[in-house]
C-alpha cells in the first residue's frame, strides 16, 4: 500500500509588509532627549519669573547649556535627528514569508505545513486562498 505522500512547497513566496515606525510614531525624527529636557525645565519655570522684564531669555538658556555641560545653546545639536529605527523615513519595511502574512491578514495555514492547497490557489485563482 502505498503511503500519502506530502507535498512539500519548492519555493518560498515573500512578501514585503510596511508599517509606521514604532520608535517615532511615524514622524521619521526622534526628539534629543537633551532638548526635552531644556523644553521641560523652561516651561516649569513659574511665569514671573519668565515674564520678568528683566528676564534675559538668551542668558538662561546659556546657563542652562552650561549646567549641562555645553558652552551655550548652539552646542546642543539639533531639536530632532532622524530616527536611527527607520532612517528618518518613519516606515519600516520588512520582507516575510507569505504564509506568514496570510496568517497576519487572518487566514489559516495547516499546522502541519502542507502548503500544497496555498501553491494551488496561487497557479488557479486571483492569487488569494480563502477558506
Ligand atoms: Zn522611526
Amino acid at each position: 500500500m502505498d503511503q500519502l505522500q506530502v507535498n512539500k512547497p519548492v519555493k518560498t513566496f515573500f512578501v514585503t509588509s510596511e508599517e509606521p515606525c514604532p520608535a517615532c510614531s511615524g514622524t521619521g525624527y526622534a526628539a534629543n532627549p537633551l532638548w526635552m529636557a531644556y523644553w521641560q525645565d523652561y516651561d516649569s519655570m513659574p511665569p514671573p519669573i519668565k515674564d520678568a522684564p528683566d528676564f534675559d531669555d538668551e542668558q538662561w538658556s546659556n546657563e542652562w547649556a552650561r549646567k549641562h555641560g555645553y558652552r551655550d545653546m548652539d552646542k546642543l545639536g539639533p531639536e530632532e535627528e532622524p530616527c536611527d529605527d527607520c532612517n528618518g523615513t518613519g516606515i519600516l519595511t520588512s520582507k516575510l514569508p507569505l504564509s506568514e502574512a496570510l496568517v497576519t491578514l487572518g487566514y489559516y495555514i495547516p499546522k502541519d505545513d502542507n502548503l500544497a492547497w496555498l501553491n494551488q490557489a496561487l497557479n488557479e485563482g486571483d492569487g488569494v486562498y480563502r477558506p
